[in-house]
């Protein structure tokens, strides 16, 4: 998804516009464990484009000095990681130097951007957003964020200026993959381990942004790709220190994967981090195989691999589903393993099942465990269907929703799973009421 960033000087109404936006919408992180403070990001969409909006507010300019280089960083960093940038200035505070100098860097940047004059409530003075025409970032767009005044046309605007989906590197056969985990986990050592093995790379795609690079090869005529290669193997000194940004980088790469790899580093075991992103994985109904790597370091006696994963296990309780293997990128150790993982992994998220063998097993399953009741009814699936895949959704039609209590719609999944072999993916169930 593409990414657009609200840029501007404290009080223009950046947090304001940004909740005209995305509306009543909830946040897409809302429900990871662990995320929910940081409010990174949110979801949007308008016109039937969906993009990610970024609210900036963490990049304070400081009251009455110059932008120090340290939030001159940011704000590059900010623009560098947005596919078009909504700059916000203010009508009645007027013209200020730090909207010249933080236009120049946009302007620098090469990024399309959308210049928002905000507070305008009376659209009858247009002189009051002639000064902004200096900015040099075309026709100043006025709206007021608050009264929602014009912010369809802003929209409009800023739609026209999005990447055109992404249709290229879409081919339904090729599976994607995102490596994922924290820094000096062992990532790129995996995956120049994978590609040293294959030596078959095919090319590299530029992903959404200038600076993803998505890398594909061939192995046995199945085709791969890693998505966002060059974030993984680049190390920048200004990167490791916005860990924020390493993050959004993370998540957009889940977005566009079939199968995510949580890499976590076997001498320090799963960390809160870690957590969220896996937490973001099963969320966002991806594949996911838990890699824990430089398992070379780790003493072991012949328990510590059941005792590992037992503690891996209670600590992403969340996802039981997802396979768990201990590698080395170092001596190579599994690391051909994670593949074959993937492809198992990638097939079960893609899976379909016949809808006459659905119903017999759901047949069989209430009548070896009878469906819950309250004091005058009893729970009645009359139908199931699988509705769609990657992950694979299903409809339960039920005589009343409420009836189906949590722990017995766990124990039908978990006869869905053992039935199909559903390994590595999350599964989803809706309920409709049918009488
Ligand atoms: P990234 O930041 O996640 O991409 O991590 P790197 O691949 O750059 O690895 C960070 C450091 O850990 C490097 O010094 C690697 O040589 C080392 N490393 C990576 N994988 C292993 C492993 O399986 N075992 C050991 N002992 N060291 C590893």
């Amino acid at each position: 998804k593409p990414i657009v960033a609200i840029l501007g000087r404290p009080n223009v109404g950046k947090s304001t516009l940004f909740n005209r936006i995305v509306g009543g919408r909830v946040a897409i992180v809302e429900d990871t464990p662990g995320v929910t403070r940081d409010r990174l990001y949110m979801d949007a969409e308008w016109s039937g484009r969906h993009f990610t909006l970024v609210d900036t507010g963490g990049l304070d300019f400081q009251e009455d000095s110059e932008i120090t280089g340290h939030v001159r960083t940011q704000v590059e960093l900010a623009i560098r990681e947005a596919d078009v940038v909504l700059f916000v200035v203010d009508a009645r505070a007027g013209l200020n130097p730090d909207d010249l100098e933080v236009a120049s860097v946009v302007r620098r940047a090469h990024k399309p951007a959308v210049l928002v004059v905000n507070k305008v409530e009376n659209f009858d003075s247009p002189e009051k957003i002639y000064d902004f025409f200096q900015l040099g970032l075309g026709d100043p767009v006025p709206v007021s964020a608050a009264e929602g005044l014009n912010t369809g046309d802003m929209l409009d605007r800023l739609v026209e200026l999005l990447p055109p989906d992404q249709g290229v590197a879409d081919s339904p056969d090729i599976i994607k993959i995102a490596v994922i985990g924290r820094p000096n986990v062992g990532k790129s050592s995996l995956v120049n381990s994978l590609l040293g093995e294959e030596r078959v790379i095919v090319s590299n795609i530029p992903g959404t942004t200038r600076d993803a690079i998505d890398t594909t090869f061939e192995r046995d005529g199945k085709n791969y790709m890693l998505i966002d290669t060059a974030g993984i193997r680049r190390r920048s000194r200004v990167e490791r220190t916005t860990e924020k940004y390493s993050v959004i980088r993370s998540l957009r790469a889940i977005d566009r994967c079939d199968v995510v790899l949580v890499v976590i580093d076997a001498v320090e075991g799963v960390t809160e981090q870690d957590k969220r992103i896996a937490g973001y994985a099963h969320e966002a109904g991806k594949g996911s195989i838990l890699v824990v790597n430089k398992w070379d370091l780790v003493e072991k006696d012949d328990k510590t691999m059941k005792r590992y994963s037992d503690k891996v296990r209670q600590e992403l309780a969340f996802m039981p589903y997802a396979p768990l293997i201990f590698t080395s990128a170092l001596t190579g150790k599994r690391v051909l393993k994670v593949l074959e993982l993937v492809d198992f992994v990638a097939e079960k998220h893609a899976t379909r099942v016949s809808t006459a063998n659905l119903n017999t097993l759901i047949r069989e399953a209430t009548q070896q465990n009878p469906p819950p009741a309250d004091k005058t009814r009893r729970l009645k699936i009359l139908y199931a269907t699988q509705s769609g895949v990657k992950p694979p959704r299903f409809v339960l039609f039920v005589n009343d929703p409420e009836l189906l209590h949590f722990s017995y719609q766990r124990y039908l999944e978990n006869q869905i799973r053992s039935a199909y072999g559903f390994e590595g993916t999350p599964l989803r169930f809706s309920l409709r009421r049918r009488s």
